[in-house]
This record gives structure tokens, C-alpha cells and sequence, in this order.
């Protein structure tokens, strides 16, 4: 039984709104991805051209098996996440650089797919459309979450911001599964610039439709041009075999694909999915736009990058490791009642929604704490991960111990004056 031919093909285009194509694809002959980068004009592109590079290593290679393969395909992501986050971290000009990355590898009748971010893998069989990547996004936690609903996240205000990327943090999470190939199947990869605009029904439309892929791509980006072009548009289709020939025999496979990238995720569930919320604001305000009509204005003009950097500005308490805008595992230590607490998440709001929870408790109350410290941690102390939060704790200025000289002791202010005692007396030892 011969393997089915594989045919790709891509394209990528500027859109309507921005100035730059920030996107970039690699088409192979096995392997085939989709970057979509962020971080302002070069930066961007910059990302998402050298994203690519370890995933276009790949291609034409032969592998002892499929666990091999998708494993050199997840490694691959992973090199690439250490290579932009290295750049990030020592070019200026390149600071709070990122990207998506979705690849995709065939493998004899396997597929092999790794992601991070909010570009999406479809795969089209016998007709059944469905989505196999997973969002990285916020609007997919919340949807997740049962808070909010598919439809209310495409008009969420927030829903541009991605909580998972390549190149904000020295370590990412990968999702990364591999699939058995039918004939007949069709993989679209894409950007954000397609699905934003254009609606998944649309898609599966024009792939149902069995047209030469080129025209099939052409008319997506027509499409999504159509709806306004906001954002770069970048699509690749890969065929697995001749979509329009009969389905081989009908086997149990036939029913909608099921699988997707989440399962088998190396991330933690909630922490791996949680990620970073680096556009939201400390007080729960939204970035780019109040409501989605605002929003389907400015959020889009702004675009994700924008905004994801706006946060970041708004997010004073989060600006660390050189202003990172993407905190991929984050930590800090807050209080919960007069109780000391290592909190995951970030402390923020959406609505009525906090996205952070207690990770771990600790034996610390505010009283033992230097009263200005207090008030540090009423604001929350940012930790990189949950060590250095146990180190915050262990660290944190503790209020004088009266043993010494207990007369001294008494003109401790009171939580009720903080401040007043700050002229005659040094004990507010503050970070000097
Ligand atoms: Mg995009």
C-alpha cells in the first residue's frame, strides 16, 4: 500500500491596517510552519523568521520512529524559544520580541504537530472540520473556565492577548501530538490574521470545496482582506493525498477528530494554560478598547503586540527581568486577611474573574513584617517562579524584635501611623 502524496503550499500577506508583514511560514517538503511574530516592526519579524529556523532544520529528515519525530519537532520549538528569548534578552532593539509558532511534520501516515500561541492548526477529514491546536490565549482560559462562551470570545476585548509565546521567557511550554494521517485529510495552518477575521465555517468552506490549493488559499486572504485585513494573514495547506477521491475504506477514525494538542501538553494543566496575562492591568481595566465595539476598532488597529506591550506598561508590578511582557510561570507573594501567601496567576481581574489562586500558604502573618513591607505586599511582590516567591517570603524585612530593648520597641509605629515615626527613628528600614 503506497503512502499518499503530500502537497503544501502557503502564502502570506500584509493585510489592509499594518505596515509590515510580521508573519512568516516555512513550506517544506515534510515539514511545514506558521510564526506569527510580535514586538513592533523588525522585532517581529525578526522573531518569527528565527523561530523558524530549527523547525526548517527538520525538514527532509528520516526518523527511527514517530516518538523520535515528535520529539525532535518539540525540541525544535524549544531552540527556537531559546534562541529569540537570547535575543530578546541581549539586543536592545529586540526587547519584548515574540512569536507564535505552529509547526507541523508528516512522517510516512503520521503527523506530527507543535505549538505555542494563537495560531491555529485545522485539520479537514471526510468533511468533519475541527480545530486541533489549542488557543494559548485568554479568552481560551476564560472559555475554559466556563466563564465566558465561544461567541462572547470573538468579541471579548481582551481576546487578542496571548498567554503563551515563543521568545518571552528562557522556558515555554509546548504542546505537541502526533495524529495518523487519512487520505483525503487536509491541514490548514494559520495566523490570527485569518481566524480573527474570518469564521471557522467559512474556512472549512472553502477547504470542503477540493479547489486547487493555491485558489483555495487565495480566496482566504480575499476573505479576510475582505473583513478588513487588520492584521497579517498567513496560511498553509498541506493535502495528505487527493482531497476530492473517494475516503478509502471507512473505518472507525471516520468520526470527528477528537484529538488535539492540549492532551498531550507537557504543561501542567492549570499553570501551563494559565500562563501570563502581560496585557491585563493590575486593576482589571482592559487594553485596547472597553467593549467589543470599541474594541473591534482599536484592539485591532492596535493589534496584539501593541497591546500585549501596553500592558505591560500598565502592569507596573509585573515589569521585571528587564520588562518582559509575558510572564510565563508567574508567581508572587501577597497577603490573603493578615495571612502571607504565594498567589499563581497575576493580580488582576476581568470583570468579576481574578486570575491567580493561592499556590501556597506559609506561616507568616503581617504582623511579624516590617510595617512598610506590609503595604509592599498589600500591592504583591513579583516572584520568576515559585522558589524565588519562597525566597521573597523567607526574605521579606520582619518587624523589629523587641527582645533587645524593649523601651525601643514600644515606639514601633503602629499599623494605624505608619508613617509619622519615620523622622526620629531608622527601624523603617526600607530598601536601601
Ligand atoms: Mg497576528
Amino acid at each position: 500500500m503506497t503512502v499518499p502524496e503530500v502537497f503544501a503550499t502557503g502564502t502570506s500577506d500584509v493585510g489592509r491596517v499594518r505596515e509590515a508583514n510580521e508573519d512568516d511560514l516555512f513550506v517544506g517538503t515534510s515539514v511545514v510552519a506558521v510564526a506569527d511574530g510580535m514586538g513592533g516592526h523588525l522585532a517581529g519579524e525578526v522573531a518569527s523568521a528565527t523561530a523558524l529556523e530549527p523547525v526548517r532544520a527538520l525538514d527532509g529528515k528520516v526518523f527511527a520512529d514517530p516518538e523520535s519525530a515528535l520529539s525532535s519537532l518539540r525540541d525544535a520549538v524549544v531552540e527556537a524559544n531559546a534562541t529569540v528569548s537570547r535575543m530578546a534578552a541581549d539586543e536592545p532593539t529586540y526587547r519584548g520580541m515574540g512569536t507564535t509558532l505552529t509547526a507541523a511534520m508528516v512522517e510516512g501516515r503520521r503527523l506530527h504537530l507543535a505549538h505555542v500561541g494563537d495560531s491555529r492548526a485545522y485539520l479537514l477529514r471526510q468533511g468533519s472540520f475541527s480545530q486541533v491546536t489549542d488557543d494559548h490565549t485568554l479568552v481560551q482560559h476564560l472559555i475554559d473556565e466556563g466563564q465566558i462562551t465561544v461567541e462572547e470570545a470573538a468579541t471579548h476585548p481582551q481576546r487578542s492577548i496571548i498567554t503563551r509565546a515563543i521568545g518571552v521567557s528562557p522556558e515555554v511550554d509546548v504542546d505537541a501530538v502526533s495524529l495518523d494521517l487519512e487520505e483525503g485529510d487536509q491541514l490548514l495552518l494559520c495566523s490570527d490574521g485569518l481566524t480573527g477575521v474570518v469564521p471557522d465555517e467559512r474556512i472549512a468552506e472553502e477547504l470542503r470545496s477540493g479547489d486547487a490549493p493555491q485558489a483555495t488559499l487565495d480566496r482566504l486572504v480575499e476573505a479576510a482582506n475582505e473583513a478588513g485585513g487588520p492584521d497579517n494573514i498567513t496560511i498553509v495547506l498541506l493535502r495528505y493525498g487527493d482531497p476530492q477521491a473517494p475516503p478509502a475504506a471507512t473505518t472507525a477514525s471516520s468520526a470527528p477528530v477528537r484529538i488535539g494538542t492540549r492532551d498531550e501538553s507537557s504543561g501542567e494543566d492549570w499553570a501551563g494554560r494559565l500562563g501570563a496575562y502581560g496585557a491585563l492591568t493590575r486593576d482589571g481595566a482592559t487594553v485596547g478598547g472597553t467593549d467589543a465595539e470599541e474594541s473591534a476598532g482599536i484592539g485591532r488597529v492596535l493589534g496584539r503586540a501593541t497591546a500585549v506591550l501596553l500592558g505591560v506598561a500598565l502592569l507596573a508590578g509585573l515589569a521585571f527581568l528587564g520588562g518582559r511582557f509575558l510572564l510565563d510561570r508567574s508567581f508572587y507573594v501577597g497577603l490573603e486577611g493578615d495571612d502571607v501567601v504565594i498567589y499563581q496567576g497575576v493580580d488582576a481581574e476581568v470583570g468579576p474573574f481574578t486570575l491567580n489562586r493561592v499556590a501556597e500558604r506559609t506561616e507568616v502573618t503581617v504582623d511579624e513584617l516590617a510595617p512598610f513591607y506590609v503595604s509592599v505586599l498589600e500591592d504583591g511582590a513579583q516572584a520568576t517562579d515559585l522558589q524565588d516567591a519562597r525566597r521573597i517570603v523567607d526574605g521579606a524585612p520582619r518587624r523589629e524584635e523587641p527582645d533587645d530593648d524593649p523601651a525601643e520597641a514600644d515606639d514601633v509605629p503602629s499599623s494605624a501611623d505608619p508613617d509619622d515615626g519615620a523622622d526620629d527613628e531608622d527601624d523603617e528600614d526600607g530598601p536601601s
